[in-house]
């Protein structure tokens, strides 16, 4: 009940700076939401500039200390930081639940996968090597050695409330930074709680700092932890249209970026492929976190031979397994969407498309009935370019299935986006697995699977979906400069 989530030890109500809970220096606080009945769980601090100022320079003077630390003593730090969240999974997944909607099930999965980076990066932490490079003059030697960067901003989403902010502060703590997060306005209490058993975890006081703020307050609060002077980088999960804003105040400073942006992920199905594991991975490719995810399947494109076969089993799935509700229920699959913006977008861009001739196979329209924030899990056939839907990110439960003919015709309209992370295929042709690799301009391919992220591979996209990657030995490297030192006179 709200009532006990209220009282659990993990539900802080205030911002983080410096190892102390404390307010807005203004006094101003704003609330966050249950996306399921709207239900207040928290009031927590709107911080503003000033606010963000004093993380940042304590970030800064904790730098001094900490980036002196051994790997090691940040090894065995972030392990005890797992252990704590591994062993906390429970209420850390409620809390989840209750500010970002999705289903108990699917918030302790999020606590597995995003504990697992604060586990590999506390492996990590003692491989990140130099080089020592053989030189082209007699007696002198090369040394390469990579140092951590400095403060890191960490700015993220609120899909993935707790992995967004161990993957990044996994990586940079590996690397010997120090952080000052924004966790999103609609779910900072995940990021509070995490921070808290960071806490318990001997984590020193100032290398990770939060700074909460309101939508109103976030541009304030980022322009500081973008462009003053001691923040080293800035790294950000979220939407396009933020990250390029982000990427632009970065410029001033010439400071270094992580941006995981939007993606719009093909999922192609070829005449091979097995049609039943197909429409499993579909599922999940789709509906986890009712379709709120940048790597989620945003277009389907099938093999004629086989659409309608996909398209029937496919739509038999949607209508037995995706069951609405609150996360909390039991049973329930598909939560609300997380809040009334991304409710009308969803709304719109099926209505656009219906509207010019698209066809809804089931769905196709809020699930009013049960909150203002619910939508159908939908299935769309008969889209056409000229719809909106075509070229968006959906971010929504909404699966678009479109007819193809030739593996050629499929390449082409799968990489004929400017987004470039996550794309799926599904064949059992080896060859056109291959040619698949290749040619699919994304960061990264599945091939028959619908599941792509772990903390061991590099996680990240081309084009306009980011820079940089995350998770793997990659991602606490993107936290270090690489320093070359010249030694002569041997
Ligand atoms: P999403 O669509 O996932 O909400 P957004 O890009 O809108 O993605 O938000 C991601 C994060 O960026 C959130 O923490 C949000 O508060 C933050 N944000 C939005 N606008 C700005 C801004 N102008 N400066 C800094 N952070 C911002």
């Amino acid at each position: 009940t709200l009532l006990q989530l209220r009282q659990m030890h993990l539900l802080k109500k205030n911002a983080y700076i410096n190892g102390e809970w404390v307010s807005a220096q203004s006094n101003a606080v704003f609330p966050v939401l249950n996306p399921a009945d709207d239900a207040v769980i928290a009031e927590i601090p709107d911080m503003d500039a000033a606010d963000a100022k004093i993380a940042v320079d304590t970030a800064a003077n904790t730098f001094q200390t900490w980036k002196d630390t051994t790997a090691k003593e940040r090894a065995n730090i972030l392990r005890r930081w797992y252990d704590l969240c591994v062993k906390n999974s429970d209420n850390l997944a409620e809390i989840i639940t209750a500010e970002a909607g999705k289903p108990l099930s699917e918030s302790k999965s999020e606590i597995v996968y995003g504990s697992s980076f604060l586990e590999w990066f506390a492996d990590t932490a003692r491989h990140i090597n130099g080089e020592v490079v053989p030189s082209p003059w007699p007696n002198k030697m090369i040394m390469v050695t990579r140092q951590p960067l400095g403060v890191v901003s960490v700015i993220t989403p609120w899909n993935f409330p707790f992995a967004m902010i161990t993957r990044k502060v996994g990586a940079l703590m590996a690397a010997g930074c120090t952080c000052v997060i924004k966790p999103s306005e609609d779910t900072p209490l995940t990021a509070l709680a995490a921070v808290q058993l960071a806490e318990e975890a001997g984590v020193p006081k100032g290398v990770i700092n939060i700074v909460t703020s309101s939508r109103k307050n976030a541009p304030a609060v980022g322009k500081v932890m973008c462009e003053d002077p001691s923040v080293g980088c800035i790294s950000f999960t979220g939407s396009t249209h933020v990250g390029v804003l982000l990427y632009g105040m970065a410029a001033k400073g010439v400071k270094r970026v992580c941006l995981e942006l939007g993606g719009n992920a093909p999922f192609i199905v070829f005449p091979s492929a097995d049609i039943s594991h197909a429409v499993d991975q579909a599922m999940l490719a789709k509906f986890r976190n009712n379709g709120q995810a940048c790597i989620g399947a945003n277009r389907f494109l099938v093999h004629k031979d086989v659409f309608d076969t996909f398209v029937q089993a496919f739509k038999e799935k949607i209508s037995k397994n995706c069951i609405l509700g609150p996360g909390t229920k039991q049973g329930v699959t598909c939560g609300p969407l997380i809040n009334l913006e991304q409710t009308k977008k969803v709304t719109e861009l099926v209505e656009q498309a219906l509207s010019k001739g698209a066809k809804a196979l089931v769905g196709g329209k809020p699930a009013a009935q049960l909150g203002t924030k619910f939508y159908e899990s939908t299935l769309l056939t008969e889209v056409k370019p000229e719809m909106r839907i075509y070229k968006e990110e959906i971010f929504g439960p909404i699966a678009v299935c479109y007819k193809f003919e030739t593996e050629q015709e499929a390449l082409q309209v799968a990489n004929d986006t400017r987004s470039g992370l996550a794309s799926y295929v599904f064949t059992k042709d080896l060859g056109q697995a291959f040619r698949m690799s290749r040619q699919l301009n994304f960061g990264m391919v599945a091939i028959n699977d619908g599941i792509l992220s772990a903390a061991e591979p590099p996680f990240g996209g081309i084009k306009e979906s980011g820079i940089g990657r995350e998770g793997s030995k990659h991602g606490a490297e993107e936290y270090t400069d690489l320093k070359y030192t010249l030694f002569s006179g041997l």
